[in-house]
């Protein structure tokens, strides 16, 4: 069957030539990958119902094909070339605000994404579902008075005395309830036009957290009090500037952002409050919930329903404080006050997907266009924001330099594991220190935790006759043993095989060991020596779902659990006051790799995770296992001296030129035919390279192309190029052109731009 053509088109082909014509007319971002704009003729039909924002279908390419798009604008203007017209409307209204529609288009041109692609990110899908919504049927008195001739029933005369015209309209089954009257009765007033129906869809309530309103005994020490006092002062002067509140763990930062937030609702106005992951949400949410009586949650482990009922509570302002990982960044608040964003420096705020926006600094921005203070808050500050704090007027640095009540910062011990080595496994697991220090947290009936950076159980599996390693059919990197379900599990595609016995190479047959420590073995082995402590273990192996992490913390706050072992997600922000021990297991992992950012991150993993110790009346021990002990980033932890760290990084980090010094925008061309790959990958570097003025000093240099440190992923060659510049707005007037004159595309499978990248594998 032919399909009928898109709605009477060649009515619409209006131009003849030369013929200059005014109307409406309707610029569309469409949702798929390209990277233009189109322009549209608006239908009488659809005159006075498009609005920026809203999603639109419309006829594109020479054939016409039918595509979805974002309307831009919305402009009186004349033109002279052949514009089609808009085919119809898929939203009735936009479900972006105009400080949104506006974040949306900076973010596409910052981070080098298609508009209607950005666009299309801000606003969950469910939401312009209206997932959750009910259909009720609401039911108002019009102007018509009562023809007298018409006697009026008992039930019928009830219905009209409870409602007046001009008042709001009443839920109909509430009104037929409460005056005991039937449908027929309603309908027989509304033939004779003395009610009148409309139905909506309305949002059944958010979901809302059962936690008992309660106000902590203590009062702020002198040092949070004089942070809230510049706070508040920020907040009243309403106007866009960055506190940056810099406080060492358990300096009582939380209670902090709460005044902010308290006087921001007093001013009758909304927060958002960012944490880096979903897991940090869970104590948090608990927290602000016994101060304040309407939070939102969002993270990505709500239902399509949750989510969708969220979004509107926010954007009717039912709810006023929205607490949640990325995209809470985009909340629909229609009267936002303040932003805050928590641990700013993990790489989890940066999105793995286009738009990879960096969630800090895109509240920066956001802050910037409304006008309103952010509070940025850390131990361990990015050295970008630290940065950033030296370098401008507008970034505040507000310090809460010791714990609440003076408790005493964790003692941290670091042991140099290359003694421990032991020569029989090739496994330098659990040093002797540690060991005992366990033993007597343990006895005094304290709580550990130990920080092991790999999940699985071995890091990898080989063969010690041939030296053959068991890696990944589709990546190039080593599998990882995982025992509960005796598998080879690829943490980077996740592809899963039985684990072999015996070596595969037909020559040789060796009997395969593993090798390297994983989370589960540390809980195995820790079970053999400690057969009466209760264990967890945290990873993304056992807490797959929220409840479980819930679970998890309730059980460590009852004291049901004595030791959690567990990777980074148990590192961070967590507040326990029972425990007393801290242990971590191959320090030096995050060395590995050629990120220079892997001091920052070893020093920041060391200090946060050190924090979560000692955090109420046992004072806190911290051990530190290590191939690497003279590392400086490890000893300026051990020491606590974050502003010593910094001052030693930046001075490096401006030598060699790389951020915060300068900016990067990294390029990777992927493909699953090698030479193919590096083809475009070079083609790509020229094309760059053709866009960067010859002047002296140079304006911007390249890097590569090179091999990514991942050279395969998921069956894909993989081949980066580095463009970097003295500044930002020097990298957008690169990408800019890089975009205009087409120069992204390139022959090869994929190719990503990641504008200011966190991940350099
Ligand atoms: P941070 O976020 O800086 O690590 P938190 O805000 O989690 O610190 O505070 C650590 C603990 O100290 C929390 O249990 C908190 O309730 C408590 N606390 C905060 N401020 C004070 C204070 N002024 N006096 C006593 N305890 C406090
Ligand atoms: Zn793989």
């Amino acid at each position: 069957m032919v399909k009928p053509r898109a709605h009477a088109e060649s009515e619409f082909l209006w131009i003849e030539s030369g013929e200059l014509k005014t109307g409406t007319v309707v610029t569309v971002a469409p949702i798929a990958p390209v990277d233009r704009l189109y322009s549209y003729v608006l239908p009488p039909a659809l005159a006075g119902r498009i609005e920026p924002g809203q999603r639109i279908r419309v006829p594109i390419g020479k054939r016409g094909r039918l595509a979805d798009g974002f309307c831009v604008s919305v402009d009186q203007r004349s033109w002279d070339a052949t514009l089609k017209p808009v085919h119809s409307l898929i939203d009735d209204r936009s479900f972006l605000t105009a400080d949104l529609l506006e974040l949306g288009s900076w973010l596409a041109r910052y981070y080098c994404c298609p508009l209607g692609r950005t666009l299309a990110a801000l606003v969950p899908e469910t939401v312009r579902r209206q997932a959750g919504f009910r259909r009720v049927t609401l039911v108002r008195r019009t102007d018509q008075p009562n023809d007298p001739t018409h006697k009026l029933g008992a039930k019928q005369r009830a219905i009209l005395d409870r409602l007046q015209s001009g008042d709001t309209p009443a839920d109909t089954v509430a009104l037929l309830r409460e005056c005991d009257a039937s449908t027929t009765t309603l309908r027989s007033l509304v033939r004779r036009g003395l009610l009148a129906t409309e139905t909506h869809r309305l949002p059944a309530d958010a979901p809302s957290i059962d936690v008992p309103p309660v106000e902590p005994t203590f009062a702020l020490n002198d040092a949070q009090r004089a942070a809230v006092e510049q706070v508040h002062g920020m907040i009243d002067a309403r106007g866009f500037r960055v506190a940056y509140l810099f406080g060492v763990s358990g300096s009582g930062k939380t209670e902090v952002y709460i005044h902010a937030i308290r006087r921001v609702l007093a001013a009758g106005k909304q927060a958002v409050f960012l944490v880096p992951e979903i897991a940090l949400t869970t104590q948090l949410v608990s927290r602000l919930a016994a101060r304040f009586p309407d939070v939102a949650v969002i993270h990505s482990g709500l239902t399509g329903v949750q989510r969708s009922l969220t979004w509107s509570a926010i954007h009717d302002q039912r709810r006023r404080v929205v607490i949640g990982t990325r995209s809470a960044v985009f909340a629909p608040c229609p009267a936002l006050g303040l932003i805050v964003v928590d641990e700013e420096q993990e790489p989890s705020y940066k999105n793995l997907r286009a738009p990879r926006y960096h969630v800090r600094d895109v509240a920066i921005k956001r802050a910037q266009q409304l006008g309103i203070p952010v509070l940025l808050g850390s131990a361990t500050p990015s050295l970008e924001s630290w940065h950033n704090c030296i370098r401008h007027s507008h970034f505040v640095r507000i310090d809460l330099p010791r714990r609440v009540r003076d408790l005493p910062m964790p003692e941290l011990h670091i042991v140099d594991m290359n003694g421990e080595y032991k020569e029989t496994t090739g496994v330098p697991d659990l040093s002797h220190q540690l060991v005992r220090a366990l033993h007597r947290t343990f006895d005094r009936r304290e709580q550990a935790i130990l920080l092991i950076n790999r999940r699985g159980y071995a890091t990898w599996i080989g063969c010690p006759r041939c030296r053959h390693r068991i890696r990944c059919t589709h990546c190039d990197v080593n599998v990882v043993y995982h025992s509960a379900r005796r598998e080879l599990l690829c943490h980077y595609c996740g592809r899963r095989a039985p684990a072999p016995t015996q070596c595969p190479n037909p020559s040789c047959g060796g009997k395969l060991v593993h090798v390297g420590v994983g989370s589960q073995r540390i809980e195995e082995l820790l079970r053999k020596l400690f057969p009466n402590a209760r264990l967890a273990r945290a990873d993304s192996d056992t807490m797959r779902h929220p409840d479980a992490y819930r679970q998890l913390i309730a059980d460590v706050e009852s004291r049901a659990i004595d030791c959690v072992v567990g990777t980074q997600m148990i590192a961070k922000g967590l507040d326990f006051p029972f425990v007393s021990l801290v242990g971590v297991i191959g320090a030096d992992t995050t060395l590995a790799g050629a990120d220079f950012r892997s001091s920052e991150r070893l020093f920041q993993l060391v200090t946060q995770v050190a924090g979560r110790a000692g955090r109420a009346d046992a004072p806190g021990h911290v051990i530190i296992q290590t191939l690497a002990p003279d590392h400086p980033a490890l000893s300026a932890a051990a020491h606590g001296d974050f502003a010593k760290f910094a001052d030693d990084e930046l001075e490096l980090r401006q030598r060699t030129a790389l951020p915060p010094f300068t900016r990067l925008t990294r390029f990777v061309v992927a493909d699953p035919i090698a030479p193919r790959a590096q083809a475009a990958a070079r083609e790509l570097t020229a094309n760059i390279q053709s866009v960067i003025p010859t002047a002296s000093p140079p304006t911007a240099d390249t890097l590569g192309p090179m091999p990514c440190s991942l050279t395969r992923l998921r069956g894909q060659y993989r081949f980066e190029t580095i463009l970097r510049t003295a500044s930002a707005a020097t990298m957008s007037a690169f990408l800019d052109e890089l975009r205009g004159r087409r120069l992204l595309r390139v022959k090869a499978k994929s190719i990503v731009v990641d504008v200011d990248p966190v991940s350099m594998t």
